[in-house]
């Protein structure tokens, strides 16, 4: 038995509590030791992160990534999350102290396996899922799901361990870090899209699941570049299909929107005769369509808009079937041309607004404030974009009727520009009233 020298007496007096025993495994950070705590004779996990080596290699990211953990899981009690019980923090090292899985990593369980029944599969997919369903139903998205970071306890239960690349979903603003095992990422993070948070970690479980049951990988290559070829959309075959003809983005449109033409179907008929379609179930096909509406609000309170209802002016109504749903309102426009849009609706609307980025704005608003029929009010236009306090006091209205929201806008891809609503605070029915006028002055809603 070791102990690790810290150099912090009060880290020293609380590492007392423990007596470290065998490594367990090794880490991005450091090593995972076992360790007995004294007073009760517990088993648990400690993880110990070296802070010299964390700064030599990005001070500021990978300490980051250890806060972002601790700061998780402390919260976190479910019995597939792994239980985090206490820090400790040296001079050099930070102690993280975790629940102990016995039997460790699920990885090893599918390689000495060769593959899972299908029955042991459910379990344990069940379990996943129920723990990152807890995951996101807190607003934490993992990011890094894989079967290494899948523990297996001595009952052969899941716990989902490893939360360093986690981070906190704030509603209505997405991400962008590509983070994760390769393998396991989702189109979204290899392309380095942007992604709401879930999907990602929804995508990395369908991996895993295929390696429950087959024991391989779906999408495997040695060469990164090639790798992440094989998860996106197969470039080969647009390739192929534009060499007959057709424009690229009309292509890629097409597929995403899954439209049936000329595009789709050589498209198809190419990729399958390269790597033909596993039987599966058929049941699909006979279920019924769903219908949505042409607007929506996500439960989250983000907007949801069809693909194809691009703003300021360009309402370009689609049939039901071309619809593809996106969170926000999507604009080919100059960002600078959707901007001023975007002020001059707020601004009818009598919104006041505070600049946080030259894309993105905090703004406050009375219900009942604006003027139904979009012209001027009595309040003026001329001094919509307030200082900080400005947005906090305001005695005109009644505090009860005040909705906070914050707007911004982002570049997805080469020529899209995708604006978000997000409710900060106030009644949530007087913020789907304000995105309402807001669309109607946009001209979405008619
Ligand atoms: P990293 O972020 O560096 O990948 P992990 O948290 O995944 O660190 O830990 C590295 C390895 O240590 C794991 O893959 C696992 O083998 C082992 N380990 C981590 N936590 C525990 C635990 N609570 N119980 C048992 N083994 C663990
Ligand atoms: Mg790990």
């Amino acid at each position: 038995m070791d102990r690790p020298q810290g150099r912090d007496s009060s880290g020293d007096m609380l590492l007392q509590n423990y007596r470290f025993g065998k490594t367990l495994g090794h880490g991005s950070f450091g090593r995972v030791k076992v360790a007995e705590h004294l007073l009760t004779g517990s088993k648990v996990a400690i993880k110990i992160l070296n802070r010299r080596r964390m700064k030599s290699r990005n001070k500021s990211s990978e300490e980051e990534k250890v806060r972002r953990e601790t700061k998780i899981c402390r919260l976190f009690v479910h019995p597939h999350i792994i239980r985090l019980y206490e820090v400790i923090e040296t001079q050099a090292e930070i102690y993280v102290v975790m629940e102990y899985v016995k039997s460790g990593e699920l990885f090893d369980y599918i390689v000495e396996k060769g593959k899972l029944q299908e029955d042991e599969a459910r379990k344990f997919f069940q379990q996943i899922i129920s723990g990152v369903e807890y995951c996101h139903r807190n607003m934490v998205v993992h990011r890094d799901l894989k079967p290494e970071n899948l523990l297996v306890d001595a009952r052969g239960n899941v716990k989902i361990a490893d939360f360093g690349l986690s981070n906190v979903m704030r509603d209505g603003h997405f991400l962008k870090t590509s983070c994760g095992s390769p393998n396991y990422a989702a189109p979204e993070v290899v392309s380095g899209n942007l992604y709401a948070g879930p999907e990602v970690d929804v995508w990395s479980c369908g991996v895993i699941l295929y390696a429950l049951l087959c024991g391989t990988l779906p999408f495997d290559d040695e060469n990164i570049p090639n790798l992440f070829k094989k998860i996106r959309i197969d470039e080969d075959v647009i390739q192929e299909v534009v060499r007959m003809g057709f424009e690229k983005q009309h292509v890629v449109e097409c597929l995403r929107n899954r439209i049936q033409n000329d595009a789709t179907v050589a498209y198809y008929l190419l990729s399958d005769n390269q790597s033909p379609v596993p039987s599966g179930y058929l049941g699909d096909q006979f279920q019924e369509p769903i219908e949505y509406g042409p607007v929506g609000m996500h439960p989250n309170g983000t907007l949801n808009v069809p693909d194809g209802h691009q703003f300021p002016q360009d309402l370009r109504p689609q049939l039901m079937s071309e619809t593809k749903w996106v969170i926000g309102l999507q604009s080919a426009a100059h960002p600078r041309e959707i901007m001023t849009q975007i002020l001059l609706a707020l601004q009818k609307l009598n919104v006041r607004w505070k600049t946080i980025g030259p894309y993105n704005m905090k703004c406050l608003w009375y219900h009942g404030s604006h003027n139904p029929k979009g012209m001027s009010s009595s309040h003026g236009q001329d001094n919509h974009c307030v200082n900080n306090e400005s947005l906090t006091i305001c005695n005109d209205y009644n505090a009860q009727s005040m909705v906070k929201f914050e707007i911004q806008l982002y570049k997805t891809e080469a020529d899209k520009y995708l604006l978000d609503l997000q409710r900060i605070q106030g009644p949530a029915f007087f913020f789907l009233d304000l995105c309402a006028h807001f669309l109607m002055q946009l001209g979405v809603l008619n």
